[in-house]
């Protein structure tokens, strides 16, 4: 456009931000449309604002989020809103119920987006309470009848923290019929919280909605080996067999200098993989001096605990983790990413290395960014 002299319009520009912000590994190319912004004044344009506020959140930099939200001489709900999805993303709960108080205080109305961002953050900070009572002063107060993300956030919420009869009521009781994103996240809390009834059941109502839908055959399998179950959860499999539900695999990746390695479980193809495994054994060592106990509930195979412990070290995270230490300057922060959700023996290993490297990672799974800094994460153990 600009090759032939047209000069882009608020909204091109608004579009390309979302490009670079939805891509998850265009943050350089997202600064420079920021730069240009800057230079010709665009910021004054609310639908610009608002995509630069969310870019910023998608990558982690709630503070530049904040900032760039302040200059902005309009907002609008929608800014509001990224506003607030950018804390709730990156574990600042408190400040995401602040500003969702604050944007009331200044007359500007939450619309029903407002509310999935603040249900998630109160999901993901553990804040049971406060959920429940905004979900209801939803409808009561502000007149948003309950769409399916805002029940999938309940679900969540009560799941999390282990209140699974409530949450099964919940589900009986929502204004709309369940969807596989309401049955998912219950299985999700049975898994974590072992309760292999409940998720029989979510798991049966999961593949009714959706028989192709292999994550059901998958995660109702972990239930059943989590809580010890490998006859049930071998039966799973063998009915994964049959009608030909491949799990899809574990992939985790990271984005050096604009080229990307990505790597499989147990990858063994990465040129730089012997140096790759020498730094996991020597992380593995420093990490169980300072207190790291592997959870091998997590190596999904019926075998001894000595080859389950083995095939935790095989996880692609920690290869993709491994990988981006060897390659990146101490005190740099690390950014990995991964296509399903993070195990949770992984993310132990995550805080435990963010402690004794003094690193900071950046973890995005299929779910949400981890924040792993001093030893700790986010998400509070929440996810
Ligand atoms: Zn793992
Ligand atoms: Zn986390």
């Amino acid at each position: 456009m600009r090759d032939v002299g047209s000069k882009p319009s608020g909204f091109a520009i608004a579009s390309l931000v979302t490009a670079c912000d939805r891509s998850g590994c265009m943050f350089r190319e997202g600064i420079q449309i920021h730069d240009f912004v800057l230079k010709s004044g665009f910021l004054s344009d609310v639908f610009v604002g608002t995509s630069l506020v969310h870019f910023y959140g998608t990558y982690g930099l709630a503070s530049n989020a904040m900032r760039l939200f302040e200059e902005m001489p309009d907002k609008n709900v929608v800014s509001w809103t990224a506003l607030i999805s950018s804390f709730a993303k990156h574990g600042h709960f408190e400040k995401a119920i602040k500003t969702f108080h604050e944007m009331q205080e200044l007359g500007v109305k939450p619309d029903q987006v407002t509310f999935v961002s603040l249900l998630s953050a109160c999901s993901h900070g553990g804040l049971v309470e406060e959920g429940l009572r905004y979900y209801y002063s939803m409808t009561k107060e502000f007149n948003i009848p309950p769409r399916i993300a805002h029940c999938v956030c309940m679900i969540d919420l009560l799941g999390r923290s282990g209140r699974l009869t409530e949450a099964e009521t919940f589900i009986k009781e929502m204004p709309i019929p369940p969807s596989d994103f309401v049955w998912r996240s219950l299985l999700a809390a049975c898994k974590v919280h072992g309760n292999p009834e409940l998720g029989r059941k979510a798991a049966e109502n999961l593949i009714a909605l959706d028989p192709s839908d292999d994550s059901a055959y998958v995660l109702y399998s972990n239930v059943c080996s989590t809580s010890g179950r490998w006859g049930d959860a071998e039966n799973v499999r063998s009915q994964m067999g049959s009608r030909k539900v491949q799990k899809q695999p574990a992939c985790s990746w990271v984005k050096l200098k604009n080229q990307v390695s990505s790597f499989g479980v147990g990858d063994n193809s990465h040129p730089q993989s012997p140096e790759i495994y020498k730094k996991l054994d020597e992380l593995k060592k420093r990490i169980i001096e300072a207190g790291y106990v592997p959870d091998t509930s997590y190596a999904l195979q019926d075998t001894d605990e000595e080859q389950k412990e083995h095939n935790l070290w095989n996880h692609s995270e920690r290869l993709a983790l491994a990988f981006a230490l060897i390659n990146t300057p101490e005190g740099s922060t690390l950014k990995v990413f991964k296509n399903l959700r993070v195990c949770g023996d992984c993310h132990s290993v995550f805080k435990f290395v963010s402690g004794i490297l003094g690193r900071k990672i950046i973890l995005r799974d299929a779910f949400r960014f981890h924040h792993f800094a001093g030893g700790n994460c986010s998400c509070s153990d929440y996810w």
